[in-house]
C-alpha cells in the first residue's frame, strides 16, 4: 500500500515524501478511505501509530478540491476544527499540518491559552481553513464572537480520552451544540470504553468503528525494565544510570509539577545538567524547553504528564517514570513517547514501596510483569512485592 493508492493529491504526496515517510501506517491505511469517502469515523489507536496524519491528510485534501473548486471562506470562519485537550498537542497537530500542508494554500492557525487572545482574534478575522484549538480558548473566541462555524465541514477530537480525562465534557458540549449539523466527525482516542463510546453517540451519526490495537497494550518495540528503589535514593538511582548506562537522553516523567523542579535540582548537584517542564512554567518557558530537548542541546527533561501530552519526536531513545503514573493508562501514554513510528525504544521506571499499588494496576492493564533490574549499588530496604496481575481499584 502506498499513499498515492489512497488517492491523496500530488502535494501532499510530495510533503510526504519530503518528510520521509515512505507508505502509510496501519491506521493511516484504515482510516484515510473512510474520511475520504465522507464517513464519520470513532478510531482506537496507539500513541505513536501515526494518527494524526491518518485525519490530517485526508482533511488536507478534501479541503483543497473545495478551494479549487472556488468555495471561499467568510471572515471569522472555518472550514475544519480539530479539538485537543493541551496546548502541546495543538502546536504539535499544527506542525505537522503545515508540515504536510506545505505545498497548499490552506491556511491554518492553533489557539490554545496561555497566548494573546487579540492575536488569535485579529488572525481568525481573515478566516482560516483549518484551526486546531484547545476547548478552553475555543469558547472563549466563540463568545467573543471571534469564530463562527456556519461553514465548518470537518470536525475532529483528537485524544478524546485524555479530554474527559482533563473534565472537559462541559465544554466539548457547548463547543458541539455550536456546530452545524451537516458536518463530517471524527473521534481518536487512545481507549473505546463507554464513557468515550457515549460522547461519540451524542456527537456522531452511524460513525465507522475502526479499532486497531488491542487496548491498552504497549507498542512491542518499546523494551520496558524497572529498577525497584528505596524512594530517598531515587534521584541517585537515576544519575547512576545516566552515567553508568551512557544515556544520551531521556523524557523524564514525575507526577508532581514541585518534584520537577527538585529533581532538575537534584541531577544538577550530580553534574547532570536537566530542565524541566511542568504547569507552572510559562507558555513560552516550556516552548523553549522543549525544542532544546528536541534539537539535543538539552538531554534531559523532566516533565510532568500533562504537560508533557501531545510532544513528539520521533527519535526518542527514552522515558524514564521517576515515580508511577495514576490512572495506569497515563504509563502507556507516557512511554509511548519513545518507540513511535516503528523506531525501538526503552521505558524505564524506578519503582519504589509507594508505587506498588500503581504498579499492581499498571501491570495489570498490560498483562504481563514488567523485568526487572538489580544493581548491586542500590540495595533495597523496603522490597517491592510482586504484582497481583488481576488487580483493579476502579
Ligand atoms: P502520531 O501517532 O500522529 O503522534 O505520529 C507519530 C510519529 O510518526 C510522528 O512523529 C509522525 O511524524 C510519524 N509518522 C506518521 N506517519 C508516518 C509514516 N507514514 N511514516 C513514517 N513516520 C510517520
Amino acid at each position: 500500500m502506498s499513499f498515492a493508492k489512497l488517492g491523496l493529491s500530488a502535494p501532499i504526496l510530495q510533503a510526504l515524501s519530503e518528510s520521509g515517510y515512505e507508505k502509510p501506517t496501519e491506521i493511516q491505511a484504515k482510516v484515510i478511505p473512510h474520511i475520504l469517502k465522507d464517513e464519520d469515523i470513532i478510531a482506537s489507536a496507539q500513541t505513536g501509530s501515526g494518527k494524526t496524519a491518518s485525519f490530517v491528510l485526508p482533511i488536507l485534501h478534501k479541503i483543497e478540491q473545495k478551494i479549487e473548486k472556488g468555495q471561499t471562506l467568510r471572515g471569522r470562519s472555518i472550514r475544519a476544527l480539530i479539538l485537543v485537550p493541551t496546548r502541546e498537542l495543538a502546536m504539535q497537530v499544527l506542525a505537522n499540518v503545515q508540515q504536510y500542508g506545505r505545498h497548499l494554500t490552506i491556511s491554518s492557525l492553533a489557539i490554545y491559552g496561555g497566548t494573546n487572545i487579540e492575536d488569535n482574534k485579529s488572525e481568525l478575522a481573515k478566516g482560516i481553513d483549518l484551526l486546531v484549538a484547545t476547548p478552553g480558548r475555543l469558547l472563549d473566541m466563540a463568545y467573543q464572537r471571534a469564530v463562527f462555524f456556519n461553514d465548518l465541514e470537518f470536525f475532529v477530537i483528537d485524544e478524546a480520552d485524555r479530554m474527559l480525562d482533563m473534565g472537559f465534557i462541559e465544554d466539548l458540549n457547548k463547543i458541539i451544540e455550536r456546530l452545524p449539523a451537516s458536518r463530517q466527525s471524527m473521534l481518536f482516542s487512545a481507549t473505546l470504553d463507554s464513557d468515550i463510546r457515549y460522547l461519540a453517540e451524542t456527537v456522531y451519526n452511524d460513525a465507522i468503528e475502526i479499532d486497531l490495537t488491542p487496548q491498552n497494550k504497549a507498542a512491542s518495540n518499546i523494551s520496558q525494565w524497572l529498577v525497584t528503589v528505596d524512594k530517598d535514593t531515587k534521584s541517585s538511582l537515576l544519575s547512576f544510570l545516566i552515567k553508568e548506562q551512557n544515556w544520551k537522553q531521556a523524557l523524564i516523567f514525575v507526577e508532581k509539577k514541585h518534584s520537577a523542579a527538585k529533581l532538575v535540582e537534584q541531577l544538577g548537584k550530580r553534574g547532570i545538567t536537566a530542565d524541566s517542564i511542568h504547569a507552572g512554567r510559562s507558555q513560552a518557558q516550556r516552548e523553549k524547553v522543549w525544542n532544546a530537548f528536541k534539537k539535543g542541546e538539552l538531554q534531559f527533561l523532566v516533565a510532568t504528564s500533562v504537560a508533557a501530552r501531545g510532544l513528539d519526536m520521533t527519535n526518542l531513545e527514552r522515558v524514564v517514570n521517576y515515580d508511577l503514573p495514576f490512572p495506569p493508562e497515563e504509563y502507556i501514554h507516557r512511554i509511548g513517547r519513545t518507540g513511535r513510528a516503528g523506531k525501538s525504544g526503552e521505558a524505564v521506571s524506578l519503582v519504589s514501596k509507594d508505587d506498588f499499588k500503581n504498579l499492581c494496576m499498571i501491570e495489570s492493564l498490560l498483562g504481563h510483569i514488567i523485568e526487572r533490574q538489580e544493581f548491586e549499588e542500590f540495595p533495597v530496604r523496603k522490597t517491592v512485592p510482586v504484582s497481583i496481575l488481576n488487580y483493579h481499584l476502579r
